[in-house]
């Protein structure tokens, strides 16, 4: 075999037996000679093979778990990744016409993300080693899909924990980079190259979809971004508000709001945490809100001041919240468990003196699987709360 192998000690090896794609870097022998993102073979110290692996000379995990099986990973392996994790999306996701087609380790594709947008895709390439298959994505996608564009969205922070640059733009195609989707019924416009993340937050589709039997009244949608939760939900409600801190945000959702000639929707720009502040002193109140903040804890060292400000947020909302409402109330930050949140929510429950039921206990599309032996691909939480 021609590929450069890395010793990894018993602990890593643990790693990989209890199901586990990371390998830290504490957990390697002598990698100097190794080129940053290789696909590298993993041996123990008898030189015995226990997989292959990306290997990254920066981040804290070097090693990321591409296959167990000896057979080398290449153009054709990663190919049949790609159409195995689509192939599930036609079962899952059929009809959607925007989502998620790789969703990284969750795929046993580590550090790589494909999201579908119609006939246009955006990548991410987020190690040192799934950077250096780019070009190869880009090819497999134009091979199976035959794609009008395909966008990088390689503008985002944890690149740097790999040394490598942010960027984004064209990779292939050309034409309008704003490309315009059905999700639930309702129209929205995705900007692939400006919008957050990849254009749009597809992990809440199925919530979003889940949440609308709920809705009703006067609805309040904090973090709304471009209208998402608060347009698929409008149909069924009287008035709803959408609260968003980003002007371009709410350009968009006004945007959507037109596509579908929806009349009974306002938008202010404001941060929720002060919005909700003076609502409940304004003495305004509603019979369903939406909480979906962007994740307070990005770090296990944040998990605290996340806890607080998802009390403060859920706390407000409550106060405000009319008998017999709906709290859809979200958490995408991985270092706050569905546990944690629960019981922060009950701790603001207390506060309020409300008394709060748990109606469904939901978290990420399914198109954006959860490894059962990998904790980290279960980040998204959606409580769909009912408060006397
Ligand atoms: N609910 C949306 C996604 C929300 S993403 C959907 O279904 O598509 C989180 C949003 O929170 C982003 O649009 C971001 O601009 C906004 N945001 C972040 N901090 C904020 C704050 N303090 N107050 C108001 N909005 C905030």
């Amino acid at each position: 075999m021609s590929l450069p192998e890395i010793q990894i000690t018993s602990r890593a090896i643990d790693r990989i037996v209890s199901g586990h794609p990371w390998i830290y870097r504490s957990d390697i022998r002598q990698a100097d000679t190794i080129e940053p993102g290789s696909v590298v073979w993993l041996v123990d110290r008898k030189r015995r093979f226990w997989g292959q692996a990306l290997y990254s000379s920066q981040s804290q995990i070097a090693l990321r778990l591409l296959a167990r099986e000896e057979r080398e990973f290449d153009r054709a392996f990663l190919a049949e990744r790609i159409l195995e994790a689509a192939r599930y999306r036609s079962r899952i996701a059929e009809g959607a016409q925007a989502y998620r087609l790789v969703s990284s380790e969750g795929d046993l594709l580590p550090s790589l993300i494909i999201d579908r947008y119609g006939d246009c895709f955006v990548i991410q390439t987020l190690s040192q080693g799934m950077e250096r298959w780019k070009a190869v994505v880009v090819e497999i996608l134009q091979e199976h899909f035959t794609p009008r564009m395909i966008v990088e969205r390689n503008d985002v922070a944890v690149r740097s924990v790999e040394g490598l640059p942010e960027q984004k733009g064209i990779l292939a195609g050309e034409g309008e980079c704003k490309v315009r989707i059905e999700e639930n019924g309702v129209q929205f416009e995705f900007d692939l190259l400006e919008g957050q993340k990849t254009g749009g937050f597809l992990d809440q589709r199925e919530n979003r979809a889940a949440a609308c039997e709920y809705a009703r009244g006067r609805m309040l949608d904090c973090f709304c971004y471009q209208g998402g939760f608060a347009l698929t939900l409008a149909s069924p409600c009287e008035s709803v508000l959408g609260i968003d801190s980003s002007k371009e945000a709410l350009e968009g959702a006004r945007r959507n709001q037109e596509l579908n000639q929806i009349s009974q929707v306002d938008w202010r720009e404001a941060n929720c945490f002060d919005f909700l502040k003076s609502a409940d002193h304004d003495g305004l109140r509603f019979d369903t809100i939406v909480l979906d903040p962007p994740a307070f804890a990005r770090h296990k060292s944040n998990q605290e001041a996340a806890l607080r400000a998802y009390k403060e947020l859920n706390l407000r909302a409550l106060k405000i919240l009319n008998p017999d409402g709906f709290l859809i109330t979200c958490s995408c930050s991985f270092h706050v468990s569905e546990a944690d949140l629960l019981e922060v929510i009950a701790s603001a429950a207390l506060d309020a003196h409300r008394t709060v039921s748990v109606v469904e206990r939901r978290t990420q599309a399914r198109d954006h699987p959860i490894l059962i032996t990998v904790p980290e691909t279960h980040y998204l939480k959606c409580l769909i709360l009912r408060a006397l």
